[in-house]
């Protein structure tokens, strides 16, 4: 392809998905295919001669729209967001159209100073610990996912542990992400204690110390501790302050999960629901989430970048250079499992330029008024409920006829292409999530979902 070629392209392929996001809530929020559908359009082989650029594009209409789950919709109250938005989607670009890897400091200079100085912005403007820093003893690092980042904490807590790695506990709560329970198996964890949670869904921390107590009397060691600020299932809300006194008790590390909540920290008014992030070790949340940010982009946090660096630092003697010598930059392949890394920053140095602090503190303050508003409804309603408290812009609540009229009424919601809810279960109980956080998510579009719920409570 020539540069004047990618030049018409790219303009073309702009044009494409500035459409698409103009008609995206015109779509049926759900693909109507079945399995193996968009597979069975694709060509057995791959082109033995290439293609023109126009079949191509033509082939993203044809094949791969009808297969599309839309994520971007404004209808979207699924699971949680994953809101990308424009200036995000052109750092995307950007990144791509430079191509770098930033494994070192000095394999891409800028990759790395640009993420360490935005990642240092995001500690003033969430409100951390100053000392999380880069420029302080700690550092902040992009991961593609929480997941990643929860890994990553997991390992530096076995490594720097001095009992046998047999006698390793984790805790968190049976509410936390999978993903805490599945990086401590990665991790080569052998013991998890999924500990009870309280009333509103947030670990039980009484039942921690006892499980604590109980584990350290048979001779095991309380290594790993994790605390979620906005659980997946609910956004309840761990004792971060307690849980951190806990873990500096029995000298274990403190992890806490806020992929989600992390970015309504922007606004002052959220963060006394993460108390005591002093005694924290390492922190996660996903810009990926809910700052308007596409996927990927987790952010991860040390209170202290030496028991990270020690744990995954390996130098062969390729990789071997004068500025790594000095001691006077960061090498990121030292910060997470992966070596080569791509200038993931720019997208979120995009977003936060664009919108600025006060911009998306707006946005993020509208989806939590919406869904205030959705949540007033629904406990004025004769047959509705909340199941669950809604601290930031999750409403999780049912249908007082119970789990059949709870079920049907998701899939009413559903079933009408335009909004999309997550039916799920919490205890023995059926519910729905209804998780306002799509970057155009307007008081119409909650407005056209509750006509809906309504005409079928
Ligand atoms: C979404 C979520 C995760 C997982 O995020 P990924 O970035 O997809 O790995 C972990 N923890 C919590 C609390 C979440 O809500």
């Amino acid at each position: 392809m020539t540069s004047d070629q990618f030049r018409a392209y790219g303009k073309e392929l702009i044009d494409w998905i500035a459409d698409y996001w103009d008609g995206v809530d015109e779509r049926p929020i759900l693909p109507a295919v079945s399995p193996g559908q968009i597979r069975s359009m694709l060509p057995a082989n791959a082109p033995e001669t290439g293609e023109t650029f126009d079949e191509i594009i033509s082939d993203l209409d044809r094949i791969v729209m009808p297969g599309l789950t839309h994520w971007q919709s404004p209808g979207w109250f699924a699971y949680f967001p994953a809101n990308a938005s424009f200036p995000s989607i052109l750092g995307e670009l950007v990144s791509a159209g430079l191509g770098q890897q930033g494994m070192l400091w000095a394999t891409s200079p800028a990759t790395t100073e640009v993420e360490s100085h935005v990642l240092d912005w995001l500690v003033d403007l969430l409100g951390l610990p100053t000392h999380w820093k880069t420029t302080d003893r700690g550092g902040g690092v992009i991961q593609m996912s929480a997941s990643d980042s929860t890994h990553t904490a997991l390992v530096v807590a076995r490594q720097r542990s001095t009992a046998p790695a047999s006698s390793l506990v984790a805790y968190t709560s049976s509410q936390a992400h999978s993903s805490v329970e599945k990086g401590a198996r990665v991790a080569g964890f052998e013991h998890i204690r999924l500990v009870d949670v309280d009333s509103t869904f947030a670990m039980d921390v009484e039942t921690l110390e006892r499980v604590i107590t109980a584990d350290v009397a048979a001779g095991l060691t309380p290594a790993f501790v994790c605390s979620a600020v906005g659980t997946t299932g609910t956004t309840a809300i761990d004792d971060t302050r307690r849980i951190g006194e806990i873990a500096r008790r029995h000298d274990m590390w403190h992890h806490v999960d806020a992929a989600y909540a992390g970015s309504a920290m922007i606004c002052e008014e959220f963060r006394r629901y993460q108390p005591g992030l002093d005694l924290a070790d390492s922190y996660t949340f996903n810009p990926h989430k809910w700052m308007f940010t596409n996927f990927d982009c987790s952010v991860f946090y040390v209170s202290d970048r030496k028991p990270l660096i020690e744990t995954l630092s390996i130098l062969p003697p390729y990789l071997q250079n004068a500025a790594t010598d000095s001691g006077a930059v960061v090498d990121y392949r030292d910060w997470h499992v992966p070596l080569g890394r791509r200038f993931r920053a720019l997208k979120l140095w995009f977003v936060l330029r664009h919108y600025g602090a006060e911009g998306i503190r707006s946005i993020i303050r509208k989806h939590v008024a919406l869904a205030r508003d959705l949540e007033g409804r629904i406990v004025s309603h004769p047959s509705l409920e909340l199941v669950a408290p809604t601290p930031f812009a999750l409403v999780s609540f049912a249908h007082t006829g119970g789990d059949d009229r709870t079920n049907e009424l998701a899939g009413a919601i559903n079933r009408t292409g335009h909004s999309y809810v997550t039916p799920s279960r919490i205890g023995d109980r059926a519910f729905i999530r209804v998780s306002i956080g799509q970057t155009h998510t307007e008081a119409e579009h909650v407005e056209r979902l509750w006509a809906t719920i309504a005409a079928y409570a």
